[in-house]
This record gives structure tokens, C-alpha cells and sequence, in this order.
């Protein structure tokens, strides 16, 4: 029987994200979609910053910058009673290759939708030689050895029956995981409503509408906030109307696309359809992330309203938080403690992403009898417009500025970090606050041009000495020898010592804060042990 050190299951965005980290770090694995991976209609469309972060380490960033997403189209967000009618107020966003920088990151968040994303990440994990990708392929079923796992797949054009062994297996078979459900793990949270998709084409919409450039639409009218619409692909005109919540059971064939698509445009416009899908709005994440040699991630785990683009992004964290971890213990530096760290470390991350995505749901509920004269023709109607409008980018504009929810995440009480005793910077959904308090991501400052702190990360540990009189470190070296793979780098810039705070910043292959402190303690080797995750340190 076929064995690979790491079985995934599903090649969705997260499950190609987390076989390209495993070839990246030199690690074989085993993917297998049951789909040939084609994607007809695509649901995520926001690459977040840091995704593109990981994207820039994993050498691919180039590729998202150059998809097919116009370069100098707008990405504003425009809150409309209908795309004929009246615009109510408007969120400008530079377009993908405007000049204006994040100050956080070397990276933007960049538009580029799944049909683009996912063979980027495809490419990227076909690019290694020990990841295999397998399509058309599904798991049946699977059984937990002492030493591994023992699946059985089948091969869905030719109808064989196969079994693979494996060390691990990852279970990245989204929202119906069969992985999590064989495991019995349930899922915790509720259900917001049964959103309906219409994709459709439609050459030259906005200009037949007289309707200004934006990428996503807000429709407002006298019932409330009931849908939106963006540009998916503005070249080949193709759009998607989501309807926010329709009827429980309401079946593709029984929607009324024309009705639909006529409120939502203000007038009757011819399009050709491509496709229509129901779904249930769901904010859950599940009871654990792992089970012995098992684990999950992204949306096997948590499903979160798409309000706020951190489904897809969220996973793929997971999928960079477990890589380096499997890696290490392939490599046989990774201690018994190491893997359980993932539930630890990424299952609060589930829960604060599919918390304040709900909340933002919840914002497009604000809105009742005060809509009443929102279309009228008249100072009345343009007042309430105007008052809506601003109450519309208060609150639903939330969704688009998270800065702080997108990088501002950290491994707070994480086993495998240790604690210097300061206490948490806030974590605002909106404002994003530097730190390197173990746990954090390690933040950016330019080192030169176009060379960022980030790019120091990635492959083993850095041990950073910041400033004119970081101490030597070659005691802590010599702990490390042979237990941990780790680069010593001296940074002088005096910015990066005011944002590190410490002369001395540890930080991992994924680019999060492990130790800091101003001069190396007495018990090197047990900080070693603690951040591998030899011994237990909580
Ligand atoms: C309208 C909408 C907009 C969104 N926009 C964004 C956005 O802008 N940004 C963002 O980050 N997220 C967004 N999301 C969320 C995002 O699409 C998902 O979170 C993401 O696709 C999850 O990726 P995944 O790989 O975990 O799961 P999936 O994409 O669901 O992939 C799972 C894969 O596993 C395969 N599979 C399942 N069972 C088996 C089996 N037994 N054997 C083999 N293969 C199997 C499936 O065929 C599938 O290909 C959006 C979601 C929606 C609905």
C-alpha cells in the first residue's frame, strides 16, 4: 500500500495553500479533490493582506498582482437603492495597483477571484516534486492506526478503489467534511439565513444603467439592505447578485432570477445567466481542530459569513500555522507538544473572525421604518438618503475596514510561546496596532527597498538582535544547535527596535513572535524546548 507523510483532503484554496507550504518547506504530500477542479462559479473574491503576505514568502505574489482583475479598476464600494437609482453614499478603495501603500505590510489586500486564486495556488504546489495532486479522487472513508492513518479512496472517472497510508491526515473538505464528521466533532454557533447567488454576464452593464464604476454594490431600498452585487470579472463582464436571505428551501430552479436581478438593477435588463446557487449563512466553528494524527482546516472548521471576505483568508492562516508544525516534526525537530498547538493557537482565531463577521451581518439588520421615503423624488427623500447613506458606511462599511482583524490576530496563551509578561495591545477589528508581544505577528518595517522584516522569515527560526548593543548570542546558539533550525540576523534600524520593543525578538518559520527579552536569561535551552514544543508550557 501507498504511504505519504501527509494525507490532504480537498483542494479547495485552503488544501492547495497547505500542500504548496508542506513542498515549500520540503515536505511530501498527498492531495486528493474529489472535483477536476474546475471552478464555474466562484465565491471568494478578496485576497487579504495576509494572505497576499504569505503569498509574497511563497514566492507567488507576482502572479496575483498580474490576474486578469484590471489593474486601474476601482474597488470602491458604493451603497445604491438600485444601480440606476440613487446612490446613497460611497466607500473609495484605490484600485489594485494604485500607488498609495499599506503601512503595515509591504502587501495590499488584492482582488482576485477564485477562478484565478486557486490555479495560482495549484501551480504553486505542482511546482514540488513531492506534492501530488490528485483530482478526481475521493476519500470514502479512513481509520486512525497507532502509527498512521489508513484511507480509502476512490478514483472517480475510473471507479477503483484505492488505500493510502499516511502519517497525518488533513481533513481541508470544507463545510460538509466528511474528515470532521468520521471524527465526530460538531460545530458550535448558528445559523444567520439562506443567501441566494446569481452569476450572470452582462457586457457594458454600468454604463446602460448610467451607473458609476464600483467593484461591489450595496442595495438599500424601502424593505431594507436585501443584496449586492459585484464585478467579478469586469474584462468578460461576469457579475454576481447575492440575495442576503431568501426562504429555507428554496431550490435553484424555483428562484425567480429576472425579479430578483430587476430589483436589484431598477430596471429589466437582458443577461446571460451562467449560474445560481443557494446556500445557508453560517457562523459556527467546530469543537476542535485536531484529534490525535487528524486535524482540519479552514472551512471543515469554521464557516463564517462571507460579510468582511475572512472565510477562505482565516483558513488559510490555518493551513500556514500547521504547516511549519507538521514540517517540524517530519524533520524531527518538532516536540510531542508541537501539533496539539495548532488547536490552541487557530481555534481562537476561528472563533474572533466568525464573531465579528457576524457582526457585521448583523449591521445590514439596522435599517427599518426610516427607509420608508428613501426613493422619493424629493428634499424629504434626499435628506433621508443622506442620513442613511452616512449610517450605511458606519456601520456596514465596517466589513472593509480590517486592517486590525486581517493582521492584527494573535497566539495569545499559545503553549509554544513564551510569555514576557506585558499585557495584550488591543485587538480592533478596524485599527491594526503594531506589536511583537510573543504571540503576534512579527510587524513590518522596510529594511531596504523592497526588503520588509517579513522577508526575513519563513524557513527555521530568526533569532533577531535589534540595535547598536543587542547582546551576543552565541550561547543561545549553541542551546539551539541540533534542536531547532535558527538564523541569527542583526538589524540596526532604530525603527525596528521601536516596534520589537526588545533587543533580542525570537520568531518562527510562520513569522509570529515565540520569546523577546532585552538580554538572553539563564534557561536557554528550556525556551528552546518550550518554543519547539518539547515540553508543555502551559
Ligand atoms: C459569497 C461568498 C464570498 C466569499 N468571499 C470570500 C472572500 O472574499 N475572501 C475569503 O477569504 N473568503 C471568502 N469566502 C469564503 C471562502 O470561499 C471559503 O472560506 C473557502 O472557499 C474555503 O476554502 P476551503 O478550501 O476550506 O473549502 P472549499 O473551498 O469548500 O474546498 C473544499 C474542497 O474539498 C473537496 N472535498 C470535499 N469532500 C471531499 C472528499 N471526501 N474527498 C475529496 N475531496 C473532497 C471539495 O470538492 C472542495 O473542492 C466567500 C464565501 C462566499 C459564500
Amino acid at each position: 500500500m501507498p504511504r505519504t507523510p501527509v494525507l490532504i483532503v480537498g483542494g479547495g484554496p485552503v488544501g492547495l495553500a497547505l500542500a504548496g507550504e508542506l513542498g515549500w518547506r520540503g515536505v511530501a504530500c498527498t492531495l486528493i479533490e474529489q472535483s477536476d477542479g474546475t471552478i464555474v462559479t466562484p465565491k471568494m473574491n478578496e485576497v487579504n493582506i495576509r494572505t497576499m503576505e504569505f503569498c509574497r514568502r511563497w514566492g507567488i505574489a507576482e502572479d496575483v498582482l498580474a490576474c486578469p482583475f484590471p489593474r486601474d479598476y476601482p474597488l470602491d464600494v458604493a451603497f445604491v437603492t438600485t444601480l440606476s437609482g440613487y446612490e446613497l453614499a460611497r466607500m473609495p478603495r484605490p484600485p489594485r495597483m494604485s500607488e498609495e501603500t499599506e503601512p503595515h505590510s509591504p502587501m495590499r489586500l488584492q482582488v482576485c477571484s477564485q477562478m484565478w486564486f486557486d490555479p495560482i495556488l495549484k501551480r504553486f504546489a505542482n511546482s514540488y516534486a513531492n506534492v501530488k495532486l490528485n483530482y478526481l479522487t475521493r476519500l470514502e472513508s479512513f481509520e486512525v492506526l497507532e502509527n498512521g492513518i489508513d484511507a480509502e479512496i476512490v478514483n472517480l472517472a475510473s471507479g477503483r478503489r484505492d488505500r493510502i497510508e499516511a502519517d497525518y491526515l488533513v481533513g481541508c473538505d470544507g463545510a460538509n467534511s466528511l474528515v470532521r464528521r468520521s471524527l465526530g466533532i460538531g460545530l458550535v454557533g448558528k445559523t444567520l439565513g439562506h443567501p441566494v447567488h446569481l452569476y450572470f454576464r452582462a457586457p457594458g452593464l454600468l454604463g446602460r444603467l448610467g451607473c458609476k464604476q464600483a467593484t461591489f454594490f450595496v442595495t438599500v431600498d424601502r424593505k431594507g439592505v436585501w443584496s449586492n452585487v459585484r464585478v467579478i470579472d469586469p474584462v468578460n463582464a461576469m457579475w454576481r447578485l447575492m440575495v442576503l436571505d431568501a426562504d429555507e428551501g428554496l431550490t435553484p430552479e424555483a428562484v425567480d432570477r429576472e425579479a430578483y436581478l430587476e430589483r436589484a438593477l431598477g430596471r429589466r435588463i437582458k443577461v446571460e445567466w451562467l449560474g445560481t446557487s443557494v446556500w445557508t449563512r453560517r457562523s459556527v466553528v467546530a469543537e476542535r481542530y485536531s484529534q490525535g494524527r487528524v486535524f482540519l482546516a479552514g472551512d471543515a472548521v469554521h464557516q463564517l459569513s462571507p460579510t468582511g471576505a475572512l472565510g477562505m483568508n482565516t483558513g488559510i492562516g490555518d493551513a500556514v500555522d500547521l504547516g511549519w508544525k507538521l514540517a517540524a516534526v517530519q524533520q524531527g525537530w518538532g516536540g510531542e507538544e508541537l501539533l496539539a498547538s495548532y488547536n490552541a493557537e487557530r481555534r481562537p482565531v476561528g472563533l474572533r473572525n466568525v464573531k465579528l463577521t457576524a457582526e457585521f451581518y448583523g449591521e445590514h439588520e439596522k435599517f427599518g421604518e426610516e427607509l420608508a421615503a428613501i426613493e422619493d423624488d424629493n428634499a424629504a427623500g434626499a435628506q433621508v438618503r443622506g442620513r442613511i447613506g452616512e449610517k450605511l458606511v458606519q456601520g456596514i462599511g465596517r466589513m472593509f475596514r480590517t486592517t486590525g482583524l486581517q493582521i492584527g490576530y494573535r497566539y495569545e496563551d499559545s503553549p509554544i510561546c513564551v510569555p514576557d509578561g506585558t499585557p495584550p495591545s488591543s485587538d480592533h477589528p478596524e485599527n491594526y496596532e503594531p506589536s511583537a508581544r510573543p504571540g503576534s505577528r512579527a510587524p513590518h518595517a522596510w529594511l531596504a527597498e523592497d526588503r520588509s522584516t517579513l522577508d526575513l522569515f519563513g524557513h527555521g527560526f530568526v533569532l533577531l538582535r535589534i540595535g547598536p548593543d543587542a547582546p551576543d548570542v552565541s550561547t543561545f546558539e549553541a542551546a539551539a544547535a541540533g534542536d531547532l533550525p535558527l538564523t541569527t540576523v542583526a538589524v540596526a534600524r532604530q525603527e525596528v527596535h521601536d516596534l520589537y520593543e526588545r533587543r533580542l525578538v525570537l520568531v518562527r518559520p510562520d513569522g509570529h513572535v515565540a520569546w523577546r527579552a532585552d538580554e538572553l536569561p539563564l534557561n536557554l535551552s528550556s525556551i528552546v524546548d518550550s518554543v519547539r514544543g518539547a515540553v508543555q508550557l502551559r
